[in-house]
């Protein structure tokens, strides 16, 4: 594959992407694009953001050598990308950052977000409270039940998190829930999109905020081992830590590439959001083309995943693009192989994981012992898992 560059003009990745919207949004779509346009070409703008990347969120985060987890398995050395020292945990905040620079370049005052489990509401708030914003967190209501420690983090930031009672009351709700809202307060309003999709030009945006990641390991790993790794594995839900992983190999053909979708139960079974190991087809949701969890009359099917982050039937469009070209493998890691990679990590390392990213670590556990100890597998470790113990107290049957 020589020279990869998507999207084309019209914000598609081959036949995956697009802008499937209502005639009112196209406007701010349009007005958005040409905003991003003119802050993608201008220098200030990338000074700001790494300012705020490397003073306020602490980047760059290190790439850490695994060891003892390596040698416990016995094959390849796995090292870790340490997004999970971010400030607030995640890998979220780089896109947060990045859009709240460009909300505040547009003169927007206001930035409203959707959010599932919260680690994106969360993201937004702690933007909008550092830019000076007001925030308006879209949350099923559901979601709200069962997230209450991010409610209260948001509220805590001084976010407004509004309650979506429509269809599942869950992230797939809260998402039209806030397009519907931007639509009806585009002058004064930026809608931040916490994950590589929606309509053109999200995907593309979120995925340049996140190469940070990408761009740094490649640095950091060859002035650490000389070379870069055999293989670079990251979980995917919507798909934002690992196009920004990604991205930056996509032209180096020696690095592997592989990206873990949620297995939940089982590919076999219809509990799991792994909608490109399943051999989804082709739908739209949100705003944007790509591989679709639905059943045979094109309905939106519900999904599973012990991971709040990775419960989504969709998957950005530039992923699908990249499966179809054979570029990045995707494959599913179940429940139980996250949960005992999650363990793994914590007994060998001392790191306790997100959920999500014991997917990405799954892959690892699971292939290291197949390779060679000169190989280098190296793994997104997207965030951290104190926002996970209750899920995995429960699930272990201990009360706390
Ligand atoms: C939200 C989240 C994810 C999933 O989102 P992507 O856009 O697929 O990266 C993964 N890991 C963590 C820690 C998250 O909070």
């Amino acid at each position: 594959m020589q020279n990869y560059s998507f999207p084309d003009e019209r914000g598609f990745f081959g036949e995956h992407g697009g802008a499937y919207v209502s005639e009112t949004l196209i406007p701010a779509l349009q007005e958005l694009a040409q905003a991003y346009r003119e802050a993608k070409n201008d220098p200030a703008f990338w000074a700001a953001f790494r300012h705020d990347l490397k003073h306020y969120v602490g980047r760059p985060s290190p790439v850490y050598h695994a060891a003892r987890l390596s040698e416990q398995l016995g094959g390849a050395q796995i090292w870790l990308k340490r997004e999970d020292l971010n400030h607030t945990g995640a890998h979220k905040v780089n896109n947060t950052i990045g859009q709240a620079l460009l909300a505040k370049r547009m003169g927007k005052k206001r930035v409203i977000a959707e959010t599932g489990a919260g680690q994106h509401g969360v993201a937004s708030a702690t933007v909008a409270a550092r830019f000076g914003m007001e925030c308006h967190v879209y949350m099923g209501a559901d979601d709200i039940q069962r997230q209450a420690p991010n409610v209260f983090r948001m509220k805590l930031l001084g976010a407004n998190v509004v309650g979506v009672d429509s269809g599942s009351r869950t992230l797939k709700d809260a998402m039209n829930e806030a397009m519907r809202e931007w639509v009806a307060r585009v002058d004064d309003t930026f809608y931040i999109i916490g994950t590589a999709a929606g309509p053109a030009p999200y995907p593309e945006m979120v995925r340049d905020f996140q190469c940070v990641i990408g761009n740094e390991a490649k640095e950091q790993m060859l002035e650490a081992i000389g070379r870069q790794p055999d293989v670079a594995v990251a979980c995917v839900g919507g798909g934002s830590n690992a196009i920004g992983l990604f991205f930056p190999y996509i032209d180096e053909k020696n690095v592997r590439l592989v990206g873990v979708e949620a297995g939940g139960k089982g590919v076999e079974t219809d509990e799991h959001a792994a909608p490109i190991s399943s051999n989804a087809p082709i739908g739209v949701l949100h705003g944007f083309r790509s591989y679709l969890m639905q059943d045979e009359h094109g309905q939106v099917v519900g999904t599973h995943s012990v991971s709040a982050g990775l419960d989504y039937p969709g998957i950005g469009p530039e992923h699908s693009h990249l499966a179809d070209l054979g570029r990045v493998e995707y494959q599913a890691a179940n429940d139980d192989a996250a949960l005992e990679a999650f363990d793994l990590l914590c007994r060998y390392e001392g790191i306790i994981p997100a959920l999500e990213s014991s997917h990405a670590l799954a892959w690892a556990v699971a292939e290291a012992p197949k390779m060679g100890k000169d190989q280098v597998i190296l793994v997104n470790l997207s965030g951290r898992g104190d926002k996970d113990i209750n899920t995995v107290a429960k699930l272990k049957g201990i009360e706390l």
